[in-house]
C-alpha cells in the first residue's frame, strides 16, 4: 500500500512536470513562429533556423504584419508570466522560462524598430541585448593611446606607425587557407580535451568579399556550419587563431552544436532551433566566442603555438611573435572606442565620416577598416557591444564561478556549462555576487 501511494505521488509529480513541459513547448513553438515571421521583414534577423520546415513555410505564407507580430509577442509574454515555474523548479526549467520571456521582449523591440521606432544607443542595446555598455571618455582612451605611443616609437603619426608595423604581419593570400586550417586544428584539439562533441560535427570554410564583417558562422543544423572569411582587406596573423576559435571551436560552431545537442535534441526545446541575431542570446554567443579564444589558448600556449605553427604557416618570422603581441595587446584595449563611435553615430551626434574619423583617432583603425566598420554599424547598429562587453561579462561570470584560484580545467568546466545552457546577459554572475542578479545593469 505504501508503495502504491508513493508510486501515485510520483506519477502526479511526473504528470505535472510533463504537463508544464507540454505547455511550455506550445509557447516555445509560438515564439519560433514569431521569430520566423519577423525574419520576413528583416533579412538579418534569423541568423540560423533548423527546426521543423513547415513552421518556416507557414510563416512565409502567413505574412504577419509588424503590428500583428508585436501584439502576438505581447500576448505571449503575458501567457508566459502566468506559466512561470516555481523557484523550487529545476534551474534549467527556470532558465528556459526566463530565456523565452527575455527573447520575446527583445523580438518585440526589434519589430518596433523595423517599423520605424527610434531609440538611443543605450535604450536599443538594453531592449535588444539585455545589456548596456559602459561609457569610456576621450581622456580614458587618450591614456591608452599614450601607452601605445611608448610601445611604437618613431616618426609620423601613431596610426601610421601602427600601420607600418602591422604590414609586416599580413598573411599572404596564397598561405591564408593553410594558416587558417592550422589554427582550426589547434582550436579543435584544445576544445576536444574538455568536451565531447558529436562525432559528425563539421564545418566548411569559404573565402568571400564585399561584406561589412571579417568572419561569419552560418549554422545549418545537424551539427554543421558554413564559416565565411572576408578577404576584402589584408588579414593579419593574429586573426588566424582569433577567427578559428571565434567562428569554430569553442566559439560559434561549438556553441551551436552543443545547444542543438543538449537543448533541441535531448530535451526537445525547439525554441533553440531558431537563432535571432538581434537578441540577448547574441551577447552570449559573441561574448563566449571572444572569451573562448583565451579559454582555448591561454597566453603562454598561444605564443608557443604562434611561434611553432602559425607564423611558419604564414611564412612569417617566429622571432617576431613576442613584439607583435606586446603591441596587439595594447591595441586590443582600445576596443571600447568602437562602442563610443557607434554610440555617437547612432545617437545622431556625428555623421558617418566623423564616425570613421573617431575610429581612426581613438581605435587606431586604418581608413579602409574604419569605413568597413561604419558599414557594419549601419547594418548591425548596437550589436557592436556584444563583442567586447559580451566578452567581459562572460569572463566575469566564468571566472567568478570557477573560483579565485581557478585552473584551466575549472575554467573550461564553467565555460562549457554556459555554452550548453539557455542563460542570458542579465542572468550572468558578477564578480561581487555568486548568484546571478537579474537587476544588474552592466
Ligand atoms: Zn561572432
Amino acid at each position: 500500500m505504501r508503495h502504491l501511494l508513493l508510486a501515485t505521488a510520483l506519477l502526479a509529480v511526473t504528470t505535472a512536470a510533463g504537463a508544464q513541459d507540454t505547455a511550455m513547448n506550445t509557447l516555445a513553438e509560438r515564439y519560433v513562429r514569431l521569430a520566423l515571421s519577423l525574419g520576413q521583414h528583416d533579412a538579418d534577423y534569423v541568423d540560423a533556423y533548423y527546426g521543423p520546415e513547415p513552421w518556416r513555410t507557414e510563416a512565409l505564407a502567413e505574412k504577419l504584419s509588424l503590428a500583428d507580430i508585436q501584439s502576438r509577442a505581447d500576448a505571449l509574454v503575458r501567457e508566459l508570466q502566468m506559466a512561470r515555474p516555481p523557484e523550487s523548479a529545476d534551474e534549467m526549467v527556470r532558465l528556459r522560462h526566463t530565456y523565452l520571456t527575455t527573447q520575446l521582449r527583445s523580438l518585440r523591440a526589434r519589430a518596433s524598430m523595423v517599423g520605424g521606432a527610434r531609440m538611443t544607443f543605450d535604450e536599443e542595446s538594453r531592449a535588444l541585448y539585455d545589456a548596456v555598455a559602459p561609457m569610456h571618455t576621450e581622456a580614458e582612451l587618450q591614456a591608452l593611446l599614450a601607452s601605445l605611443e611608448a610601445a611604437l616609437p618613431g616618426q609620423g603619426s601613431l596610426i601610421d606607425r601602427l600601420e607600418a608595423f602591422r604590414t609586416r604581419f599580413v598573411i599572404p593570400r596564397d598561405r591564408l587557407d593553410a594558416t587558417f586550417q592550422a589554427a582550426i586544428t589547434g582550436c579543435r584539439e584544445r576544445t576536444q580535451q574538455y568536451v565531447q562533441l558529436p562525432g559528425n560535427e563539421s564545418f566548411t570554410v569559404e573565402y568571400v568579399t564585399g561584406k561589412s564583417w571579417s568572419g561569419y558562422n552560418w549554422y545549418q543544423g545537424n551539427y554543421r556550419s558554413l564559416i565565411q572569411v572576408n578577404t576584402d582587406l589584408p588579414i593579419y596573423v593574429d586573426r588566424a587563431i582569433d577567427l578559428a576559435c571565434h567562428e569554430g571551436y569553442p566559439g560559434h560552431h561549438a556553441y551551436n552544436v552543443l545547444i542543438e545537442k543538449n537543448l533541441v535534441r535531448d530535451r526537445g526545446w525547439w525554441e533553440y532551433s531558431v537563432v535571432p541575431l538581434f537578441s540577448p542570446q547574441a551577447l552570449i554567443m559573441e561574448g563566449t566566442a571572444n572569451y573562448g579564444i583565451e579559454v582555448a589558448f591561454p597566453k603562454a600556449d598561444r605564443l608557443e603555438f604562434e611561434r611553432r605553427v602559425i607564423f611558419p604557416a604564414a611564412g612569417l618570422n617566429p622571432a617576431d611573435v613576442t613584439p607583435y603581441y606586446e603591441v596587439m595587446d595594447l591595441v586590443a584595449r582600445l576596443s571600447y572606442a568602437g562602442n563610443e563611435a557607434a554610440r555617437r553615430y547612432l545617437n545622431g551626434e556625428i555623421n558617418a565620416s566623423q564616425a570613421a574619423d573617431w575610429l581612426a583617432k581613438y581605435g587606431l583603425y586604418s581608413r579602409p577598416r574604419a569605413e568597413q566598420r561604419v558599414k557594419f554599424i549601419d547594418q548591425y547598429r548596437s550589436y557592436v557591444i556584444n563583442y567586447n562587453l559580451g566578452k567581459d561579462m562572460v569572463a566575469a561570470h566564468v571566472e567568478t564561478l570557477a573560483g579565485a584560484d581557478w585552473t584551466p580545467a575549472r575554467r573550461w568546466q564553467q565555460f562549457l556549462r554556459l555554452i550548453s545552457s539557455p542563460r542570458l546577459p542579465s542572468g550572468l554572475t558578477t564578480p561581487n555576487s555568486t548568484t546571478p542578479n537579474s537587476q544588474r545593469v552592466p
